[in-house]
This record gives structure tokens, C-alpha cells and sequence, in this order.
């Protein structure tokens, strides 16, 4: 069934440059929206601290579809780090957005996230957003931008990025800068493609073993606990037999069968249930209780985990 086209992206961004408003227009622009859907709801801003034990603060993903490409958008921690969890979820991504407001420049507290990146080899696109307002300095921004990369350790590559302008309020993007007080764009084409263009497609085969990493949880009291992933390789279906591995034989990894009830992906700001997800998607899984972060599902005949994924316990708990 997975034939169909994957993009994993994380978005980083300092508070109110913009990503929920951009949010809103991707999602508004691939028609991931019903006419009679309420856009407004904001709901990447809905962020109740959720706790698992004490060690997870739980992001709120989406999903848009931009010609028949299936764009998921895993949300990160604007700046402090739980316990790893920028890690766990820049694992689930094959690219970076970073989001910066054209006035303001980056700041100091989306260093931290944007080391995490560079370090896990992501190459970032710039979207120099809010081009609009007058006092706008995008040269600036750019300039700061490589500075910022450069003095956190960036490769070549990851220096050579990609820029969009944009004007998430207006729900415009472009490559290329316009005159001030005139829109540079129509819509936000311009960032799809480069979405498309710059962040690499998740390579896995359907066929082989399943491998799927757990980057974070979540309950509800309807069907438990929820684990939430990237499938890495082979193909997940509801119903499925699977080992769960805590980390590699080599960590000394205990290991438990399971089985899965439910496969969820997501749709917009929605979770739908899937018949099966197969390598890049990213997924939500529920029946096993005692799942826990860093984990991998494998198939039980031909298990192969992945390594624990890490988690500072100390971080939020308070024993
Ligand atoms: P977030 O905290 O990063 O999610 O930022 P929001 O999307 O909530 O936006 C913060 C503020 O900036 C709000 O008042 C938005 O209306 C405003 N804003 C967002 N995008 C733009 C833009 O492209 N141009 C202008 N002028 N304002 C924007």
C-alpha cells in the first residue's frame, strides 16, 4: 500500500516567528482542509504538557499532502530540551525547515535545536518568514543565519542551504526577494517544492523485516498507551505479531512479544487509522502497555533493533 510518496520534516522555530501560522497555510493549501473546517483552531499551538513518566512532553505532528506527496511535520521543542526528545524527534526526519522571523533574525533560543540538526547531518532550507513587514532584513537574516550554522560546526553542505521568503500571514512564499509593500509570491508552491526538492525521500524497504523505533508516547484512556515513530523498514500492519527490543543484544537488550492493535497515521491535524505503513511513515501504535521510548518493534522471526534511542531520565522528575 505504501507506494505513495514520503517527506519527514521537523520545523524549527524561535516563538512567534510564525510556524503555526505557516503551519495553517500548508495545511490550508494542500487542500488538507475541508471547506468547512475550521483552520483556526491552531492547533499545533495547542501544546498541553502531556507527561509519560515524568520524561515526555508530547509534540503535536501533522501531516499535509502536496501533489500526491505525503508531507509529514513532526513538531520539536522550540528551545529547551526533555530528556532528549529534540533528538527523538529529529530521528523521525529527513529535513529541517528553520523558520526565522525577517525582522528579528535568529535567536539565541533555536541554537540549541538547530545544533541537534547539523549534528544529525540534516541539511537545513532557511524560510526567511514575515517578509511583509516593513523593517524586514532578510540579507541580514541570511548572513546570520550562515554565521550561526558556520559557528555551530555546519558542513559545506549544510551551509550551501536553500532560502524561501515568505509571508506565512499572507500565505505566500518565494525564491526570490520582491520590492517592499508588494507580495513576492502567490502561494506557498515555492516551499512545497523545496520541500520536495531539497529534503531527501526516507529510503526502506516494505519487504524486509520489520524495523520501527519508538521516538515518543502518548495515552488516551480510550485505547492506552500510544507509541509514536518512524517505520524505518518492512511493513506494519494492525493486528501484527512483534518483538520489542530494548536496544541491540549488544546493549544487553531485554526483549518481549506483542501485539499491535490499531496503526494510525496522520492526515492534516488529524490521526486516521491505517490498513498498513510501510518504510517513512510515521506512525502511531497502540495495544502494547508496556512500550517505552527508544524501543524497537521488529518482526519475532528475524528481529533486528535498532540502538536504544537516549533518554536523560532526570531531566523533569522530581524524586
Ligand atoms: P509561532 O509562535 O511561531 O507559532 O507564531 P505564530 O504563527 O503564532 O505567529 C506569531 C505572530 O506573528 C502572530 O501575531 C501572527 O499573526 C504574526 N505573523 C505570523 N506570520 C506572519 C507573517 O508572515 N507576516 C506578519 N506580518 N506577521 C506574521
Amino acid at each position: 500500500m505504501t507506494m505513495h510518496q514520503i517527506r519527514n520534516i521537523a520545523i524549527i522555530a524561535h516563538v512567534d516567528h510564525g510556524k503555526t501560522t505557516l503551519v495553517d497555510q500548508l495545511l490550508r493549501q494542500s487542500g488538507t482542509f475541508r471547506e468547512n473546517e475550521k483552520v483556526a483552531e491552531r492547533v499545533m499551538d495547542n501544546n498541553d504538557i502531556e507527561r509519560e513518566r515524568g520524561i515526555t512532553i508530547l509534540a503535536k505532528n501533522c501531516a499535509v499532502t502536496w501533489q500526491g506527496t505525503h508531507i509529514n511535520i513532526v513538531d520539536t521543542p522550540g528551545h529547551a530540551d526533555f530528556g532528549g526528545e529534540v533528538e527523538r524527534a529529529l530521528s523521525m526526519v529527513d529535513g529541517v525547515v528553520l523558520l526565522i522571523d525577517a525582522q528579528e533574525g535568529p535567536m539565541p533560543q533555536t541554537r540549541f535545536v538547530t545544533k541537534k540538526a547539523l549534528a544529525l547531518g540534516l541539511k537545513p532550507i532557511v524560510v526567511v518568514n514575515k517578509v511583509d513587514k516593513p523593517g524586514s532584513r532578510p540579507d541580514y537574516v541570511i548572513n546570520a543565519a550562515f554565521e550561526l550554522f558556520d559557528k555551530l560546526g555546519a558542513t559545506e553542505e549544510q551551509l550551501d542551504f536553500p532560502v524561501v521568503y515568505a509571508s506565512g500571514l499572507n500565505g505566500w512564499a518565494s525564491l526570490t526577494e520582491g520590492d517592499a509593500g508588494e507580495a513576492w509570491g502567490t502561494d506557498m508552491q515555492p516551499l512545497f517544492e523545496t520541500i520536495l526538492r531539497h529534503v531527501p525521500a526516507h529510503q526502506g524497504d516494505p519487504a524486509a523485516p520489520l524495523q520501527l523505533q519508538i521516538s515518543s508516547l502518548d495515552y488516551s484512556t480510550y485505547v492506552g498507551r500510544i507509541g509514536v515513530g518512524r517505520v524505518n523498514s518492512g511493513t506494519l500492519k494492525p493486528g501484527m505479531d512483534v518483538l520489542v527490543c530494548e536496544g541491540t543484544p549488544e546493549e544487553g537488550g531485554k526483549t518481549f512479544k506483542g501485539r499491535v492493535n490499531q496503526v494510525l497515521t496522520f492526515e492534516g491535524l488529524n490521526r486516521v487509522m491505517a490498513e498498513s505503513a510501510g518504510p517513512g511513515d510515521i506512525v502511531l501504535v497502540n495495544g502494547i502497555e508496556d512500550l517505552g521510548i527508544g524501543v524497537t518493534l521488529t518482526s519475532v522471526d528475524n528481529p533486528q533493533p535498532l540502538p536504544m534511542l537516549k533518554v536523560d531520565e532526570p531531566t523533569l522528575t522530581m524524586n
